[in-house]
């Protein structure tokens, strides 16, 4: 079945009809009708899976995914123009330039938190780029990934954009195909798996993995604000977001203001009782349930701490005084707890981060331009958002993705384009010109290694050919001038001269 999707595939991609930009510009447009058309079924298969409020469909998977698709439609011409690039003087006459082409036939394997945006944004970008692409939906959000692989097909052509749906074997079987390229999201243990099998065909491997996400909280700063924006990043989705904050740096004299910030922002979010709110999530399955119920054990919640296995149901949970070595501390939490590690200053809080693996986002909260500059430059992370969470993801023009352990690879708008594509590098020579080219051909001289040294160490120039053949043309035209007006000019003197003589003889 597997094998069978991704064949298909590789023929529909051979017969060409994935590359015109008319073709790439239909899909995507029948892409953004399924998802206006469907929003409610999307919306209901969302519930069942993750409790996910209907508001929170459109604001965290489907507003993203339509900005996406506009803006590869208003703008596929221009990425996907030939792209003149600087010149040297022995190419100065040459058409230089990279010409973004298809990869072939692509593999997304998506993630459950978030199980639209994640599969269809690089979707997006690969029917974007000409490619053909298997689209592999998380098995754990088995309501959106079996409404998808429904949809899909009455949307978009079939052949060339197969949904495969299935477990750990169907992934793993999927992953025995040679695809031109492999675009993983989820944790960093199949992400070593995945980069395996990838290995085996030498096919270049995009992940999206999480990590732990570090926030640190300036004493200079409007805690109110801190608090609220916080609370919304952390709990959303019930803390099921790779780039929500994962535990919070702060020194211990404002750590207790903080505590009281974040149970009043509760409270006004989701009520009293958050499990009855209709805005507050559930996590995904038992096991991972039972992974975070695991990680707080021994601990007293400053703030919530309530349970209840029968609905998958975790309060949203604060814990103070973590020991940096705590097992809250260990792996990514993933779930509604957020863990208060104290630090001494500044200082201590970028050596906390410097210490740890690097991260997928950072956050900074401070009003003290120092401090944020600090951070800024002796840190690093996949991204970083200074007085904010998760923002970092809503502007397209912004490269997503990790660095070191929590991803390799960027997407999102026009980044995803490129990601897909081949940069292919064209020079296209005349057979012109052969007296420069001379010097490079033996057999060679003191002389003519002299010249060709020269004209290569010539700076490359940043003309674009048309600029080239104007300023070629104008110089000619110029010529022409100087000459015609000095032949004038000549004509005219010697007239003068000769009708002067002329004169003299006569009178
Ligand atoms: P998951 O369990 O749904 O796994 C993702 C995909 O991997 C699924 O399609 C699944 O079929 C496949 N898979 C699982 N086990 C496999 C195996 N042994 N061999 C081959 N394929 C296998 O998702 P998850 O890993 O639980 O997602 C949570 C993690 O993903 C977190 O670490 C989170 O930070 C990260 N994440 C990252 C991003 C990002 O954009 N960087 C987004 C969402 C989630």
């Amino acid at each position: 079945m597997e094998k069978q999707a991704v064949q298909r595939a590789k023929e529909a991609f051979v017969t060409g009809r994935s590359r015109p930009l008319e073709f790439r510009v239909q899909q995507l447009k029948s892409l953004l009708r399924m998802i206006t058309d469907r929003q409610g079924e999307i919306a209901t298969a969302l519930k069942q899976d993750i409790n996910r409020s209907q508001f929170d469909t459109s604001l965290f998977e489907l507003i993203g995914l339509e900005n996406e698709i506009n803006l590869a439609v208003s703008k596929l011409a221009q990425w996907a123009a030939p792209r003149p690039v600087e010149r040297s003087l022995l190419t100065i006459s040459d058409e230089v330039y990279i010409q973004p082409e298809p990869l072939g036939v692509v593999l997304i394997i998506g993630a459950w938190n978030y199980p639209w945006a994640l599969t269809l944004q690089p979707l997006v970008g690969a029917i974007a780029a000409g490619n053909a692409a298997v689209i592999k939906p998380s098995e754990l959000s088995e309501y959106s990934a079996s409404l998808l692989k429904s949809l899909l097909p009455r949307y978009l052509d079939q052949e060339l954009y197969p949904v495969v749906c299935g477990g750990v074997s169907e992934t793993q079987e999927l992953l025995r195909q040679r695809f031109d390229h492999v675009f993983y999201t989820g944790n960093s243990t199949v992400g070593r798996l995945v980069m395996e099998a990838a290995a085996r065909h030498l096919t270049p491997v995009t992940l999206e993995l999480g990590g732990k996400s570090p926030c640190y909280i300036d004493k200079n700063v409007d805690l109110r604000v801190a608090c609220r924006r916080i609370t919304w990043g952390k709990f959303v989705n019930c803390g099921q977001t790779c780039i929500a904050p994962d535990y919070i740096l702060c020194e211990p004299s404002i750590q207790n203001r903080l505590v009281e910030g974040i149970r009043q922002t509760l409270l006004e979010f989701y009520g009293p009782d958050p499990k009855s709110s209709p805005d507050y999530g559930r996590i995904i399955n038992q096991r991972h349930f039972n992974r975070v119920m695991a990680l707080l054990e021994g601990y007293t919640a400053a703030v919530g701490g309530q349970s209840d296995a029968s609905q998958r149901y975790i309060a949203p949970t604060v814990v103070k005084d973590v020991p940096p070595h705590a097992r809250l501390m260990q792996e990514e939490i993933f779930g509604p707890v957020l863990p208060i590690v104290t630090v001494s200053d500044v200082d201590d809080a970028i050596h906390f981060i410097n210490e740890r693996e690097k991260p997928l986002a950072l956050y900074v909260f401070s009003s003290n331009k120092k401090v944020i500059k600090r951070m800024l430059a002796e840190t690093t992370s996949g991204g970083v958002t200074v007085n904010d969470v998760m923002m970092q993801y809503t502007l397209s023009s912004l490269p997503f993705g990790g660095v070191g352990q929590s991803g390799t690879g960027m997407y999102h708008g026009k980044h995803t384009f490129d990601l897909f594509s081949h940069l292919r590098a064209c020079l296209v020579k005349s057979l012109g010109m052969e007296d420069v080219n001379m010097a490079r051909y033996p057999p060679q001289n003191r002389q003519k290694a002299r010249r060709v040294r020269l004209v290569l160490r010539t700076p490359l120039v940043d003309l674009s050919r048309r600029t080239y053949v104007w300023a070629v043309s104008a110089t000619f035209v110029a010529f022409g001038l100087f000459v015609t007006l000095t032949a004038i000019l000549l004509i005219a003197g010697g007239l003068n001269c000769t009708c002067w003589r002329l004169w003299q003889i006569w009178r």
